[in-house]
């Protein structure tokens, strides 16, 4: 097992790494910037490194300041948590070159994943649906683009195959409009991502985003732990997440169950990873994989009962994976709301000082924050300050928990989204199940 894990990220992901080390008597170092001294993992870590100031470029980011970091407390490995480095290829190469363990598949897989165009190219191969497109990277000759868009038709959408974050991609409704586009989209490709590699894809009109959570032991033995419906979205970012997504029938589900794990098994896939696709009349269409834990992991954990950063843990550690697809049972439903220091209507950032924080409770409640009455919330980074996740026999429970959850749950001091959050749990559409991705923005008249 591994003796020593060195924390790469902040907040509540950094504190649920923490927790998973500490469960299996692993020691921990926690990194952090000049304006995260008191953050909560900082102070039950076994030790912690200041590696730079507040810009994430020269804390989070700053590779040479973390293996630094890992040879200076003795680190047998690194955990990157989602964001930051969580996929930077170069970061994982530079971490195993040094002799580390790096908690998460090979430099090579997440390059491979990285550009949407290869990740494509192995979906296909293994046999997972994707959506009907270019089926690689745009030329120059605008006679072919054009011929290669007809045959797709209209809507389509211009991705950038190193997009991420919703970034790099544009929706074309019209011919005419294409070849301005597809240089607008690399121009701004380029700039974003170092790339101006793009592709086509259709644009489906009304699709919901269901994921598929792997893991897998990088010998080529993966599971498949279920799916995730994250369509209520503004501006492509998830806001509610859940498990699993309702209304999807048996046999499409197990279907692309299958396919996943193939796929996984093909690349010999190492850790944990998600499959994200789009979903529409029935099926299901691959759109990219995330080679790293997701935010929303903790639905997936509790209606598999398996610990997915444990999981992990053992992975790197060249352990087996501790089930087997058979033993793995889905059960109940779990839902979970990104509790975000931010505007409900304005979605204006609001960091501060919290005056009181008080943590709901019950049956069902998981709540996975780092933050305390007393604690500030620094400007720098990202405004997730808590997830609240509910668990119930049926979804109809776990939503009911959730809304009394959210009446139990109290921020002084800072403005938080709760009461968006709460409008979503008693919305008839959402409760309905099954909204598709544009829902959310249409229910805030955006
Ligand atoms: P990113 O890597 O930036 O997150 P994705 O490829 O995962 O980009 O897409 C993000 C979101 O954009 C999806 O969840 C969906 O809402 C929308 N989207 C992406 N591709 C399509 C498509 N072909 N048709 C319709 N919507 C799409």
């Amino acid at each position: 097992m591994l003796k020593k894990v060195l924390i790469a990220n902040r907040g509540e992901i950094a504190l649920r790494i923490l927790r998973a080390c500490k469960e299996m008597g692993i020691k921990t170092v926690a990194v952090h910037s000049t304006a995260d001294r008191e953050l909560m993992h900082v102070r039950l870590s076994d030790e912690s490194v200041c590696i730079g100031p507040p810009s994430s470029t020269d804390s989070y980011l700053n590779i040479p300041a973390l293996i630094s970091a890992m040879e200076l407390t003795n680190a047998d490995a690194v955990h990157p948590g989602y964001g930051f480095l969580s996929e930077n290829a170069e970061f994982a190469e530079q971490v195993e070159q040094c002799g580390f363990v790096f908690i998460g598949p090979t430099a090579e897989t997440i390059r491979l994943m990285g550009d949407k165009v290869s990740a494509i190219d192995v979906m296909v191969k293994a046999g997972v649906p994707t959506v009907p497109g270019s089926g690689g990277p745009l030329g120059d000759d605008e006679k072919n683009n054009l011929a290669l868009a007809e045959k797709i038709g209209f809507p389509l959408m211009i991705k950038a195959a190193a997009g991420g974050g919703g970034r790099g991609m544009r929706v074309v409704e019209k011919a005419e409009d294409l070849i301005n586009s597809i240089q607008v989209t690399r121009t701004e490709a380029k700039s974003y991502f170092g790339s101006d590699v793009v592709y086509l894809e259709k644009f489906l009109s009304n699709p919901r985003h269901v994921e598929i959570q792997v893991i897998g032991d990088g010998r080529g033995n993966a599971i498949c732990l279920g799916d995730r419906d994250c369509s209520m979205q503004r501006r492509h970012q998830k806001v509610v997440e859940e498990a699993p997504a309702p209304g999807i029938a048996p046999e499409a589900r197990e279907a692309i169950y299958k396919s996943c794990i193939n796929a996984c098994q093909e690349m010999k896939y190492r850790g944990a990873g998600t499959l994200e696709f789009l979903y529409e009349d029935g099926e299901f269409f691959f759109i990219e994989m995330n080679t790293r834990l997701q935010v929303e992991h903790p639905v997936t954990e509790r209606i598999t009962g398996i610990d997915i950063v444990r999981e992990q843990l053992r992975i790197a550690a060249g352990e087996e994976l501790s089930v087997k697809q058979e033993d793995i049972v889905l059960e109940g439903h779990a839902i979970e709301c990104r509790i975000n220091a931010e505007h409900p209507e304005t979605f204006m950032p609001s960091p501060g000082k919290v005056n009181l924080f008080h943590s709901p409770g019950g049956n069902g409640i998981r709540v996975d924050s780092h933050i305390y009455s007393g604690y500030t919330v620094p400007p720098h980074y990202d405004s997730l300050i808590a997830k609240l996740i509910t668990y119930g026999p049926s979804r109809d429970v776990a939503i009911g928990r959730m809304q009394n959850a959210l009446e139990e749950m109290l921020v002084d001091g800072i403005v938080t989204n709760i009461p968006l959050q709460s409008r979503i749990m008693r919305d008839e559409g959402f409760k309905k199940g099954g909204a598709n991705i544009h829902y959310l923005e249409k229910m805030l008249g955006l």
